[in-house]
């Protein structure tokens, strides 16, 4: 029951109305016993630094940060942990004991999360994109072992940002989505990750519902893993078309999940909530 003692955790982003996060995050608070609610509350870019300097002034115990802020919020950190500087966002945050931000990554440890009782340690893996969250997924490869990651994207300058930012820790290669070598690598790929936007359920992507179209999937094999982080709708084109070829699937939901599970774990030092709390509050809602 939400009384006068009750505080908050609140998502900050814009826009935020379409997240998920407020129906696994309640059931996980729920489920734990604390007298804590999640909210998503909208922040436009300009009023960012206030916000937060207001949050701290109130019961607020703990952020998730989503777009556009993820990287703007390092400023308004006084620290920041190892993982999310090597990725350069932050999508977790608490107060300090001096009442100052600290941020934090859980995205990577999300991403990971449906990938460790897998073998793929050695294996060759393609990242498609290279945004915000290829950042996280190529970090979290890194972590996994994989021998090869090759990052294929349409955006030449973000590519060479980003396989300039993990040069030197694993043999990474970036490739444009026209480029000749692209169906060898799809052909030879044990992991394929979509982090494009590419089949999400919006009308923008609904004619060009496969990642740099449907002819760039035809040398796809049965033996790959097909990893997509879009988890509405579920299944996506892609993970659809893969697994009628005899591929694994993985959805972007148990990212999803797993990502809010570690930021529990952050804000509460500790605490763990099973994952069929939040997996089963939102399978529930969708
Ligand atoms: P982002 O920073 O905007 O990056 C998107 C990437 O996809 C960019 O490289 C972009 O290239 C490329 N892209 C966009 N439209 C494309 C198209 N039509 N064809 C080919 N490439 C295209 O976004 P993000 O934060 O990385 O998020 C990407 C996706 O992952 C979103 O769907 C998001 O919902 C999902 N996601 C899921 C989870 C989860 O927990 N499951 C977590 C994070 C993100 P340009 O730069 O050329 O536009």
């Amino acid at each position: 029951m939400i009384s006068s003692n009750t505080s908050f955790i609140a998502l900050i982003g814009n826009p935020v109305s379409h997240s998920l996060s407020p129906i696994m995050q309640n059931a996980a608070l729920q489920y734990l016993g604390l007298d804590l609610i999640y909210i998503a509350i909208p922040c436009k870019d300009e009023d960012l630094e206030s916000v937060l300097h207001s949050l701290k002034k109130i019961n607020c115990k703990g952020l998730n940060i989503t777009i556009p802020h993820k990287e703007k919020v390092f400023d308004l950190c006084s620290d920041i942990s190892p993982i999310a500087n090597k990725v350069k966002a932050i999508n977790t945050m608490k107060l300090n004991s001096k009442k100052e931000w600290s941020g934090t990554n859980t995205d990577v440890e999300g991403f990971i999360y449906p990938l460790k009782k897998l073998n793929i340690a050695k294996k060759k893996s393609i990242v498609l994109g290279s945004g915000g969250a290829a950042r996280s997924v190529i970090q979290g490869l890194i972590n996994l072992n994989l021998s090869t990651i090759s990052v294929i994207s349409r955006n030449k300058s973000s590519l060479d940002e980003l396989t300039k930012n993990f040069d030197n820790q694993i043999q990474l290669q970036g490739f444009l989505d026209n480029d000749n070598q692209a169906q060898n690598l799809i052909q030879e790929a044990d992991l394929i990750v979509n982090t494009t936007p590419v089949g999400m359920k919006e009308s923008k992507y609904e004619k060009n519902v496969f990642p740099y179209g449907e002819a760039f999937w035809r040398s796809l094999n049965s033996q790959t893993i097909v990893y997509d982080l879009i988890y509405n709708p579920s299944p996506t084109p892609l993970l659809k078309f893969s697994a009628k070829k005899g591929c694994m699937t993985i959805d972007g939901l148990k990212m999803l999940v797993a990502q809010g599970m570690k930021s529990i774990s952050f804000w509460t030092n500790g605490l763990e909530v099973p994952f069929e709390i939040m997996n089963n509050a939102l399978k529930k809602y969708l």
